[in-house]
């Protein structure tokens, strides 16, 4: 993408964040190159840098997504600096520093995304094991490790991790990242300059090869093949490899079918949504960081939690939210209330309002009466399973916007009468079943978060 293309997303934002920060923030930046993930601008001054990251980088973000971008990470550099390279300011999240030399010439490694800055809790504990076991860099037990997970879980992080300990473990160990993204202009720029015999040297010289995001290479068919003789030959010769996905690998669609299932041969383990506790320990981290940054800052009790509470879509986010708070806070000279918070990220937390899925209240309500969760959509009439089955009807009527039709598909394929004689039933029954009621507003209670 060149700065015309981002002139024309700029419009965009113009109705995002209104006309007076448009003219102030976003006007004056210029996209001085689009790589590698990484949307770099150039800015006036280091202030302002830091302000349109601390305010905008998330819309501007999500503006650049959506106009196809292939960007997670934008940064600021000075304009005109004397020196011939733009100083870097500033990043949306800082990632340069180069690993071991130029020798192996992966991407940079993120200098935060360490073991110990990786908050472990029930929804990403097998990953960090594994993450861990690799990282003692001991014989190889699975190969590959795959890790995989919705965006924002933290499999950057823990492959960075991993590259972080094994090179202060065995400094001499070639540890190769990079992401999918940067194979392929790799495998690419090879072909071109017929240097293909140097890729692939350089590729099957390393002892451990971390391919972020590999969805990226599905249907990319010369990229694939490369990276299934890339893999092999590794494979071949006891080689740690440590692959990411956005999902498992049987579901990326576009994947040759014989790349699946090698890749499916180790250990494939899943980052899951983030939980309360976990949102809740990792803003504490965090804010004992900021702690650090801004002394004299209060955050008043109950704030973090808040936060954890109802920004539950991704790290990323939660991350930004905070941020952004602690600058305001400071910039404003006020403890960090609720209130403030509310004011200061009410886009955020509007954006993050949770939207319940017909499969989490399922799988709620078969929890709690203790059925089986393909009971509730199979065709069993007994009433200890027709009774939660109903009370999920009831609660997806209630709780999402979907039609009955489409509840009804939702429940096996079941037609929108049965799911509004569901409804009625459990409406009905409400009235007099005082233990139905209290059971519906505990339920609600929980999927409401
Ligand atoms: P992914 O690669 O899965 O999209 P990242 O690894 O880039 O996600 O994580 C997004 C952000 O959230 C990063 O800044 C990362 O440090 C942070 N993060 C994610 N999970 C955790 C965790 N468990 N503890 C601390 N920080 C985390
Ligand atoms: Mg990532």
């Amino acid at each position: 993408m060149t700065n015309d293309g981002w002139v024309e997303i700029r419009e965009d934002l113009r109705k995002r964040v209104g006309k007076d920060n448009y003219i102030t923030w976003i006007e004056p930046l210029k996209l001085s190159a689009l790589t590698g993930g990484v949307a770099s601008f150039s800015v006036p001054t280091t202030f302002f840098g830091d302000w349109v990251l601390r305010n905008f980088s998330d819309h501007i973000l999500h503006h650049l997504h959506r106009s196809g971008a292939e960007v997670d990470r934008i940064e600021f550099a000075l304009e005109r600096s004397p020196a011939k390279q733009p100083k870097k300011v500033t990043e949306a999240a800082p990632r340069k520093r180069a690993t071991n030399g130029d020798e192996v010439p992966g991407a940079p490694l993120d200098t935060r995304f360490t073991f110990d800055r990786f908050v472990v809790g029930k929804p990403n504990e097998l990953a960090h094991a594994a993450a861990r076991r690799v990282a003692e860099g001991g014989p190889v037990t699975f190969n590959p490790l795959f890790l995989y997970g919705g965006v924002g879980l933290g499999k950057t992080h823990l492959m960075h991790a991993i590259a972080h300990e094994l090179q202060l473990r065995q400094p001499d160990l070639r540890v190769l990242y990079l992401s999918a993204e940067q194979f392929m202009y790799r495998f690419v720029q090879a072909l071109r300059e017929r240097q293909i015999m140097d890729f692939k040297e350089l590729f099957r010289s390393v002892d451990v090869l971390m391919v972020d995001d590999v969805q990226f290479i599905a249907g990319k068919d010369s990229t694939q093949e490369e990276f299934f003789h890339t893999f092999n030959a590794l494979v071949d010769q006891n080689k740690q490899i440590v692959i990411s996905a956005d999902r498992a690998p049987g579901e990326i669609k576009g994947l040759e079918d014989r790349i699946k299932s090698r890749l499916q041969c180790g250990l494939v383990v899943d980052l899951h949504p983030t939980d309360y506790e976990l949102r809740l320990g990792i803003l504490q981290q965090k804010a004992e960081f900021y702690h650090g940054q801004y002394r004299d800052l209060v955050i008043a009790p109950g704030v973090l939690e808040f936060l954890a509470h109802r920004i539950s879509t991704n790290v990323r986010v939660l991350e930004g939210a905070l941020t952004r708070l602690f600058a305001f806070a400071s910039l404003v000279g006020r403890e960090i209330t609720l209130d403030l918070t509310q004011d200061c990220l009410a886009d955020i937390l509007r954006a993050s309002d949770r939207k319940i899925t017909i499969e989490e209240i399922q799988r709620r309500v078969a929890e709690h009466y203790n059925i089986r969760l393909s009971d509730m959509i199979g065709p069993k009439r007994v009433r200890t399973i027709v009774r939660p089955r109903q009370i999920a009807m009831y609660l997806s009527k209630q709780l999402t916007s979907r039609s009955l039709p489409d509840i009804g598909r939702r429940f096996g394929g079941r037609d929108h009468t049965t799911i509004m004689h569901g409804v009625k039933k459990i409406e009905e029954m409400m009235t007099t079943d005082s233990q139905l009621s209290d059971d519906l507003q505990m339920l609600k209670r929980l999927l409401q978060g």
